[in-house]
């Protein structure tokens, strides 16, 4: 009976380690799958976290670069891919092997002595021109050790530009001020030193002053017109007008200046309405046939024509026979200052200013301009501009004033 008795409490005591064992596993393994569960929604978490900081990176508008402590890329965001024109993953590579760019680097080995380097302008080395301003500093670690760098970059380039622009603007304005102002100072200092006695010499003199003078004139209201237009000041007075005979008036006012170079003038243009503002398009029609017999050849021809193109725009033409102008100058005659001959230029009378004003003019009257012209066999000058939805029908004119 001992014996059926120690069986049964073996028994029994077996029986409850087995359950215990029992429990023991069924709580180990719900544990173990909360721990899974977890581990997952951690990972979710990190992975969720990961691609908000790459949007994050990506959105900004400067570039952004993640060194490691061995100054080895660890994160470079899309602008910064951009800035550097590079497609390939940069991860893990050095900025010298990633970029080619020696100044860089030894910018970020400056930040590891200082800590920091804040507004440095970097030039990159490629064919055109650009500029990057850049902001380094130092990370660290919870622990207080260095754990990289961050550097961040934004593009110059354009800032610089319109700098050099504005330096160069400045310093021809100031040159084409001075040339007139110190031909009258000269010619008045030797009128009160005697000149004026001779009243031949003095007469001479004085036609010279008052030539610079109005040259004087000429280019501080030609300045104040560059000025309204870009600072976008000049409101235009938008009008249905009649191209044809609005270029007829500028042709009526300097048949004068035509008839001393025995230019004929001819206007072909037909009556095409166009929504401009009047005062303005007369200043472009005055440059342009203005420059048209200034550099078009004596005894020559300057014909004003249009058409009107597929695109619904009125094409507006100003031809000469002269000597032309340069391939390589046909773009930059529109810009400030810029002339083929200067010395012929200011005999004329000219600011340099005359063709910019026209681009100003017809580009914030939504049209274009550009110039067609071949050495020895004259220059056309066209420009567009939208035209009015109704054209009145008029009789096609035409009209030719010979000298
Ligand atoms: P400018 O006051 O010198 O005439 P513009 O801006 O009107 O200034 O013209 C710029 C330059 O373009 C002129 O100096 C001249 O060299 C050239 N140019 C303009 N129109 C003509 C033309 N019809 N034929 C030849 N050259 C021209």
């Amino acid at each position: 009976m001992w014996a059926a008795l120690a069986i049964l409490l073996l028994a029994a005591l077996g029986f409850q380690h087995f359950r215990q064992r029992r429990i023991l596993f069924a709580w180990q393994r719900k544990h173990l799958h909360d721990l899974e569960d977890l581990q997952r929604r951690q990972q979710q978490t990190l992975t969720d976290a990961n691609a908000q900081q790459q949007v994050l990176f990506n959105s900004m508008l400067e570039g952004l670069l993640l060194l490691d402590r061995h100054h080895r890329i660890y994160l470079a965001n899309r602008a910064f891919k951009n800035l550097f024109r590079v497609k390939a993953e940069l991860r893990g590579k050095t900025i010298v092997e990633a970029l080619r760019v020696p100044e860089l680097d030894a910018l970020v080995k400056r930040v590891e002595t200082d800590g920091q380097v804040f507004d440095y302008e970097l030039k990159l080395p490629d064919l055109n021109e650009r500029w990057l301003r850049v902001n380094a500093a130092a990370v660290f670690n919870s622990a207080g050790e260095r754990d990289g760098t961050i550097l961040v970059f934004h593009d110059l380039t354009r800032l610089k530009q319109l700098e050099r622009t504005r330096e160069e603007f400045v310093a021809n304005v100031s040159h084409e001020l001075r040339t007139p102002l110190s031909l009258i100072k000269g010619y008045v200092e030797t009128l009160l030193d005697g000149a004026r006695h001779n009243p031949e010499v003095a007469q001479r003199f004085l036609k010279i002053i008052e030539r610079n003078a109005q040259r004087l004139d000429l280019l501080i209201q030609d300045l104040l017109t560059i000025s309204a237009l870009e600072s976008g000041r000049m409101k235009l007075n938008l009008q249905p007008v009649d191209l044809h005979s609005l270029a007829e008036k500028v042709l009526n006012d300097l048949h004068g200046k035509a008839d001393a170079r025995g230019t004929t003038l001819l206007n072909l243009l037909p009556a095409f309405f166009a929504q401009v503002d009047a005062n303005r398009l007369d200043q472009v029609f005055a440059n342009l046939i203005d420059n048209a017999i200034k550099y078009g050849r004596t005894q020559g021809r300057v014909t004003v024509g249009g058409r009107q193109t597929e695109t619904g725009m009125i094409e507006v033409s100003v031809t000469d026979d002269g000597p032309g102008i340069p391939t390589e100058a046909l773009d930059r005659v529109f810009e400030r200052f810029y002339r083929v001959d200067k010395a012929r230029s200011r005999d004329q009378g000219g600011t340099g200013l005359g063709l910019s004003i026209v681009k100003h003019i017809i580009q914030s009257h939504g049209g274009e301009v550009w110039v067609e012209s071949e050495l020895g066999k004259g220059a056309t000058f066209y420009f567009t501009l939208p035209a009015t939805k109704k054209v009145p029908a008029l009789p096609e004119p035409l009209s030719e004033r010979v000298p």
